[in-house]
């Protein structure tokens, strides 16, 4: 009851409970409806040696034919030694909803004889892509910010039943911190139930065993019972061991589903008896797409951003002390932040001093004309008053006009020839 003028200390506020309609439990469905209008950005990333299955997966993940089928090359044809990156990016729709899809494959990798430095590139490109995102952060309009980081990462494991391989960790260790790992294990069809089951357990301890740091799914206990045990249920399946597959075949009582056909039965891709991809494609698309792009910008991206400008000499302490410190840390956010606002501020002064230098210039030069006007009058004025002299002194003395003015020059010059 008029808390304010009661004289509330300042910044005190007054809880009530208000009672009658106002219309903010709208607000999700205003959310909702501008995201849909914006539509999303998606851009996965697929590593793994060539043969393993990505762009199948992904046709199959995305039911779409983002990858023509790929001829094999033959053996004698010359094989690239680096690896490239190369990304495809296609629309596409789903109940009203647009998604941007982007994926981006790295053929080469381990597919030569030396291939330490194979995780290299990659690097390279998800840190130029963190970039061009800082980039356009720092402009002065950053109304429209593109997208193009990767969001997940999905690491192909070949089905070898043993463990990691030198090549899996290294990637694996290099990559961690810069995007969100899904590791995958590739052709599961190749294993059987028991194999994939001892797979994945050696998978997870090698992972384990050299900190590294894999996409958790997280689990929110505020959630229903059923959403609960749906996302421990995706969790359990990690590293998914996935089929994939963009044919449809028939089983054995006569359904025709995307599968795998072999002598003894039907591998069916879409069966979460048979392998893990439906559970792949909760995780990926379904279930964790948004937490995977805001973990993406909340810690990836914000790691990467903090060290670049620590390196460009944002001073900082370094000491282990801040780790543990809430304080040192909160204010080395807040120095962080602080080095953001002032770029953006010399960025606007550069640009306002832009604006001021272009309007003295003009002015300067409207100046220029207005005198080089006054000059014409003043030239013009003089002439007229040495004519008009001319004219006077000319009638004082009796003698006539100036002969311009008292015969035509054109008969005098016909008179004179
Ligand atoms: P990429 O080089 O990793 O992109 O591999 P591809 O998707 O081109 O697949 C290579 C070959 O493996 C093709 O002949 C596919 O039909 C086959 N393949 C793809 N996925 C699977 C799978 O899950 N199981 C089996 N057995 N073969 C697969």
């Amino acid at each position: 009851n008029g808390g304010l003028a009661h004289g509330l200390p300042n910044g005190a506020t007054v809880r009530k409970k208000l009672m009658g309609y106002v219309g903010f439990a709208n607000l999700p469905n205003q959310v909702h409806r501008k995201s849909v209008r914006k539509g999303f950005q998606f851009t996965a990333m697929v590593v793994g040696e060539s043969g393993l299955g990505k762009s199948t997966l992904i046709n199959t993940l995305f039911n779409t034919t983002l990858y023509p089928e790929k001829e094999p090359l033959p053996p004698q044809a010359e094989r690239p030694s680096t690896v490239s990156i190369e990304s495809i990016s296609a629309d596409i729709e789903e109940n009203g909803v647009r998604l941007r899809l982007t994926v981006v494959d790295t053929p080469g990798f381990g597919d030569f004889v030396n291939n330490d430095n194979s995780w290299k590139p990659i690097v390279e490109n998800i840190e130029a892509r963190f970039d061009a995102y800082l980039e356009q952060e720092n402009r002065v309009n950053r109304q429209k910010l593109v997208d193009n980081r990767v969001h997940a990462c999905l690491y192909f494991i070949q089905p070898t039943g043993h463990a990691l391989k030198q090549i899996d960790i290294e990637f694996m260790r290099r990559l961690h911190t810069k995007v969100n790992l899904i590791p995958v294990i590739a052709k599961a069809d190749t294993l059987t139930d028991d194999e994939i089951v001892a797979f994945k357990e050696r998978v997870l301890s090698d992972i384990a065993h050299h900190n590294i740091r894999i996409f958790q799914a997280p689990i929110y206990d505020n959630e229903d019972e059923e959403t609960i045990a749906e996302n421990e249920e995706i969790a359990s399946k990690i590293p998914f061991a996935v089929v994939g597959s963009n044919r449809e075949v028939r089983t054995s009582d006569g359904r025709s589903v995307r599968g795998r056909a072999y002598p003894w039965g039907v591998i069916e891709v879409d069966n979460e008896d048979h392998c893990d991809f439906v559970k792949l494609r909760q995780m990926l698309v379904r279930t964790y797409m948004e937490e995977l792009r805001e973990h993406t910008n909340d810690v990836l991206y914000e790691n990467y951003r903090s060290e670049k400008l620590l390196g460009m000499g944002v001073t900082q302490d370094t000491s282990v002390f801040k780790e543990i410190n809430p304080a040192a840390k909160s204010a080395e956010e807040r120095a962080l932040h602080e080095a953001k606002l002032a770029k953006m501020e010399a960025e606007m002064k550069m640009v306002f001093q832009q604006k001021v230098q272009e309007k003295e210039a003009k002015l300067k030069q409207s100046e220029e004309e207005l005198y080089a006007r006054h000059r014409e009058m003043k030239d013009a004025l003089e002439k007229q008053r040495l004519e008009l002299e001319d004219k006077k002194r000319r009638l004082e003395s009796g003698r006539p006009l100036t002969p311009e003015k008292s015969v035509s020059t054109k008969k005098k010059g016909f008179l004179r020839a």
